[in-house]
């Protein structure tokens, strides 16, 4: 299959869905990004990559980050971690504050805020230096050691991180944060800050399309049963409120972030990445998401 020819045609079709639906604002440096930019990467497991539009720049991962400390936690072997978070779709907002009441300060999953916190946390118990890990281990997987966090939008979400800090409160007072809230919250900022580019992300997960392992050193990352695990979750919860939706127009596990990246993974072939920085009503990337339904349509790459 000629990947390249199929982004091209793609770079095409998303034209009309450019700048439309909304850039996130309520992390203010974020607000400044432009809605037309577009880019789209796929790095396959047998080594092949294609690469459209602005793949190669780089932007704030936001959200896609929880996998990256999702598998640190699973990598900790932490026993605690699906006592201390749950592992059903939510149905609300990803910052949602209502069920972490009903639930006794249990998230439905990791990949909303309130979830990402609780492994945060966990990875802050295992490990001294938290954000030195997360930035070790993002370079090691995108072999890229140019990767670093944006400090100016890690201190823009702290400064504005009221509602992330509430939950971190709210679920310490039920005993579901071990160590101090400012400081678990300082790592997940500076996680959501990592600034990355479509082409570093499609090759970073690789090792979720390859049973654990990172294909090109051969290096295993986490066992078999534990990536199937992930991209089962990514595929339940990943897309925040609109999991359904995606699901049912693109049926690939994937992961969201609010500043228009998401990762899609084809078991056992390929990682794609896509970025375009106007959201839907759900938190999710517009463009992003129309583009890789039209890959999937040219491709037949779906997991049904
Ligand atoms: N840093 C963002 C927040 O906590 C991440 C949310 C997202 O990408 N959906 O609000």
């Amino acid at each position: 299959m000629n990947y390249q020819a199929i982004l091209n045609q793609i770079q095409k079709d998303i034209k009309p869905y450019l700048g439309q639906g909304k850039v996130a604002d309520y992390i203010p440096a974020l607000a400044g990004i432009d809605p037309i930019k577009f880019g789209m990467s796929i790095h396959t497991v047998d080594g092949i990559h294609a690469h459209i539009g602005d793949a190669q720049e780089n932007f704030s991962i936001q959200s896609i980050s929880k996998i990256l400390t999702l598998t640190m936690a699973i990598a900790a072997n932490d026993a605690g971690i699906w006592k201390r978070v749950g592992r059903e779709p939510s149905g609300s907002k990803f910052n949602s504050l209502i069920q972490l009441e009903l639930e006794q300060g249990i998230p439905r999953n990791p990949f909303i805020n309130a979830g990402a916190h609780v492994i945060t946390d966990i990875i802050c118990s295992h490990i001294r230096e938290p954000k030195e890990a997360i930035l070790e281990f993002v370079r090691m997987i995108s072999m890229n050691d140019q990767i670093d966090f944006d400090y100016a939008v890690a201190q823009s979400e702290r400064e504005t991180g009221n509602r992330n800090l509430a939950m971190g409160y709210f679920m310490k007072s039920f005993g579901n944060i071990h160590n101090k809230v400012r400081e678990v919250l300082d790592v997940y900022f500076h996680q959501c800050s990592l600034s990355m580019s479509c082409s570093d992300l499609s090759k970073a997960f690789l090792y979720l399309a390859n049973e654990g392992v990172i294909p090109s050193s051969e290096k295993a990352i986490i066992p078999k049963k534990a990536s199937d695990r992930i991209n089962a979750l990514m595929l339940t919860c990943g897309m925040y409120d609109s999991v359904g939706d995606f699901a049912y127009r693109v049926g690939l596990p994937s992961k969201s972030g609010v500043g228009g990246g998401i990762v899609s993974i084809v078991p056992g072939e390929m990682s794609i990445a896509v970025w375009s920085p106007g959201l839907s009503e759900s938190g999710n990337s517009l463009a992003g998401t129309k583009a890789l339904e039209l890959f999937v349509n040219y491709t037949g790459k779906t997991i049904f």
